[in-house]
């Protein structure tokens, strides 16, 4: 049974009791809404650490004042009951007020990794981001903590964060966890329809194809214009981005150069969803 925090203070207690002991301590911070994509966070978790530690926190930090924070999925109930069929440790439920109380006046800011990309679609986002993680590792003293690929500008962004700011603790990456037919499992996609879910499946579908013909040659502006046009084809509203990146600074790349990533986002009515393909 994981035992449930909502204050961090005797769950960092618990953390270091552990660690003392030389025991691991694996980290996944999550929004809750959980799913087999954060599942498979939790399982790359328990194959290095004994310990698991496991946060649900709906940042309102990270939301533009147009975006779905309110509407956002909370589903605590069925969120714990999933956590515990899988063994974790602890659970830990920070509140708004308690992860910012009054007076709360820091902002971490991460630049380079941070341009463009989400980061131009979604200003203050990452700002958003950095400071929750930066807090919530702060809090939880885990010596391991676990990112998804899925969101993979912020992954590069945490790496950043973690190696500028001297904090002891290792990231490890998760790759995306998909459905049968491609589409990277996510929160959001619960917003769907069913005609959306059918029309969602195109994104990893012109990412791979993309993909593959970069890698055989093809004009990289080129390829990424006709991905844009055939999302748009498949019903997609708007293309936020079709990009091709170097993996580790993000680099927009107009020739191809291993190693490379693709990163598209595009929204489906009022859904946004996000993918990205290791070249
Ligand atoms: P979220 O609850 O959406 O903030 O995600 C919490 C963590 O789970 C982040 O590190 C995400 O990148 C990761 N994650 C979300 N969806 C997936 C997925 N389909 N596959 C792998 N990791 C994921």
């Amino acid at each position: 049974m994981p035992q449930i925090f909502s204050d961090y203070i005797p769950l960092r207690q618990k953390v270091q009791r552990h660690q003392a002991s030389g025991q691991r301590i694996g980290f996944v911070p999550t929004m809750g809404a959980l799913h087999e994509g954060h599942l498979s966070l939790v399982k790359a978790a328990q194959q290095t650490c004994p310990v698991v530690v496991v946060s649900i926190f709906v940042n309102p930090l990270q939301f533009g004042p147009s975006e779905d924070f309110s509407r956002y999925p909370r589903t605590l109930e069925a969120d714990i009951a999933l956590l515990k069929t899988v063994g974790v440790d602890y659970i830990y439920t920070p509140t708004p007020d308690s992860m910012y109380p009054a007076g709360f006046s820091t902002n971490v800011q991460v630049h380079g990794v941070s341009d463009g990309l989400c980061g131009a679609a979604r200003p203050g986002h990452f700002d958003g981001v950095a400071t929750v993680v930066a807090k919530l590792l702060s809090q939880v003293g885990a010596t391991d903590a676990y990112f998804g690929e899925k969101d993979y500008q912020q992954l590069c962004i945490i790496r950043r964060m973690v190696t500028d700011l001297c904090l002891s603790v290792f990231i490890h990456p998760v790759p995306t966890h998909r459905e049968a037919d491609g589409l990277a499992m996510s929160s959001r996609n619960r917003y769907l329809s069913e005609a959306e879910r059918a029309q969602a499946a195109q994104l990893f579908a012109t990412l791979s194809w993309a993909a593959a013909e970069i890698k055989q040659g093809a004009s990289v502006p080129a390829i990424l214009d006709i991905s844009m046009q055939r999302l748009k084809e498949a019903g997609f509203s708007a293309i936020d981005y079709f990009e091709l990146r170097q993996e580790e600074t993000l680099t927009p790349l107009a020739v191809y150069a291993s190693p490379a990533r693709l990163l598209a986002a595009a929204r489906l009515g009022q859904t946004r969803l996000i993918d990205n393909l290791k070249l």
